[in-house]
């Protein structure tokens, strides 16, 4: 019998260890290991950060989850994966040797304590560590040790919030934007422009020059190129609220008061909010052929590794390049509903591999739909896929519209997001049959279909079809 691990449990890690349960028979193993003790809902954290929300509204506990739902549940961090002998190390932790060799009792919570560095085998892994924050790249940034506020982790929306609570106090002018090699844009408009709402609100927006500085080569491209409507709507936005835009904005450094660009040009703040450029978790770029430079995980279309046949990866880590040649390096933003899709597609395969189900392996479609909300108005992004054709440059649906209700559906979601992973599912039948009817989206296609567009870091499919299945337990 398999000890399937997952490690991560953020918007793809969770759902793959949830679906990973439905799937597999009870003599398998589900192990899930976090370095976090609770699932944060990260969409939720720009509402934290502005204290229009507490944190706890968008935390739930993952011991508790993972005994409801029959997980084997281990509270640590990961710092070291072997996959030739298909072992990970946890930093600084000593737990039950039962657990260790896969034997312990589905449900159970592992207690963990300071110690030695402790050792677990796997048969299957699936990585969804999601972002570590690259703060380091840009000097100044991030709130330890720098000057600017990011909203990317509990810990830092809840710093931003304190920031924010005292700049109300006592304002002046605002600096919001992303750091070169960012990929994840739409946070920090929603950033920009519920906060300029809440300023208005307050009465205070008069007071407050408002500097929006992105890496991207215009408003509204979001990383992801051509995407109808986008471009106009955005700046049409940025503009009525009297947000002043820089586009190909290459921040450089960041002092106490200033953000200075690499051009010369800077920008004085009282509150900065700065998203940092992401990479994957430090144990995967110290593995030697795992990942590139960064620590994103290169995929077949399955999103198993093309080397390591037991190692698949779901959500943010995943290697997906950015196909546009910018100005300034962007990123490709990687949705939550995509790492959703991708993990389902995961916990799918491992158990096809497995032979606990009868099917054909199943691919992620990378259509991706985004909620941004911005205040009394929001606007829903579409591009399905993410990355449009690579000759034709087209994509089967691209569109942005804007409206109120978009704010009343992100709400909706993400109170039916935590009741979801309350209820230990990961991507029902019904959310599937909700994004096509609702917005022609497919989440998933089985690999014998064609590929929806060619991904550039990807094996090719055939390759991926001729793959010989060595792993199966
Ligand atoms: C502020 C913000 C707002 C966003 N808003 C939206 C939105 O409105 N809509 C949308 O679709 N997407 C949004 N996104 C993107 C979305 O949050 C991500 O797509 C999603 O969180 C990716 O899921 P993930 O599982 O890859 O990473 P995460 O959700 O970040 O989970 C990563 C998990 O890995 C764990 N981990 C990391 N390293 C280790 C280690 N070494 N050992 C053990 N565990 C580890 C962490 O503790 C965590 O549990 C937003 C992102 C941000 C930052």
């Amino acid at each position: 019998m398999a000890n399937v691990v997952v490690i991560g449990a953020g918007l793809a890690g969770l759902p793959a260890a949830y679906e990973l349960r439905h799937l597999l028979p009870k003599g398998h193993t589900v192990t899930l290991i976090s370095s976090e003790s609770k699932f944060t809902f990260i969409p939720g954290l720009v509402r934290v950060a502005l204290n229009l929300k507490p944190l706890s509204h968008v935390q739930l506990d993952l011991a508790r989850l993972a005994k409801r739902h029959h997980l084997n549940w281990i509270l640590g961090k990961v710092v070291k994966l072997d996959p030739k002998m298909r072992c990970l190390t946890l930093s600084g932790k000593a737990i039950s040797r039962e657990t260790i060799s896969g034997e312990a009792a589905s449900g159970e919570t592992i207690d963990s304590e300071p110690g030695t560095d402790t050792e677990i085998k796997y048969d299957y892994l699936a990585i969804a560590t999601g972002a570590s924050l690259a703060l380091d790249l840009v000097p100044g940034l991030g709130p330890h040790g720098g000057y600017t506020q990011s909203i990317c982790t509990p810990d830092h929306a809840l710093t931003a919030r304190q920031a924010w609570i005292d700049f109300l106090k006592n304002p002046g002018p605002i600096v919001i934007g992303a750091a070169p090699g960012a990929g994840c844009f739409g946070p920090a408009y929603e950033f920009a422009l519920m906060a300029d709402h809440e300023l208005r609100r307050k009465g205070l927006r008069n007071q407050v020059s408002m500097t929006y500085l992105t890496p991207e080569p215009y408003a509204g491209h979001l990383g992801v190129s051509n995407l109808k409507h986008a471009r106009k709507l955005t700046a049409e936005l940025m503009q009525e609220r009297d947000i002043n835009v820089v586009e190909n904005a290459a921040i450089a450094t960041v002092d106490e008061q200033t953000v200075h660009l690499s051009n010369g040009q800077t920008y004085p703040f009282k509150y900065a909010m700065i998203l940092p450029a992401f990479r994957g978790a430090s144990f995967i770029r110290e593995v030697p052929g795992l990942a590139d430079e960064q620590g994103f995980i290169p995929i077949l279309p399955t999103q198993r590794h093309p080397d390591f046949p037991e190692i698949y990866t779901a959500g943010v880590s995943t290697k997906i390049a950015q196909p546009d040649k910018t100005q300034v390096p962007i990123g490709l933003p990687k949705s939550g509903q995509m790492a959703e899709a991708m993990a389902t597609a995961v916990a799918h395969n491992i158990a096809v591999d497995l032979g606990a189900i009868q099917d054909s392996l199943k691919v992620p479609t990378l259509e991706a739909l985004c909620f941004a909300e911005f205040g009394e108005t929001g606007i829903a992004y579409v591009a399905a896929p993410v990355l449009p054709h690579p000759k034709t440059g087209e994509r089967k649906r691209s569109y942005a519209v804007r409206g109120l209700w978009v704010v009343w559906v992100k709400a909706a979601f993400e109170e039916y997001f935590m009741v979801k992973i309350r209820a230990g599912v990961g991507l029902p039948w019904f959310e599937k049959l909700g994004l096509k009817t609702l917005f022609g989206l497919k989440m998933l296609k089985s690999l014998s279909e064609p590929l929806p567009v060619t991904l550039p870091d990807m094996a090719s499919a055939s390759q991926e079809k001729t793959t010989i299945h060595t792993t199966r337990g």
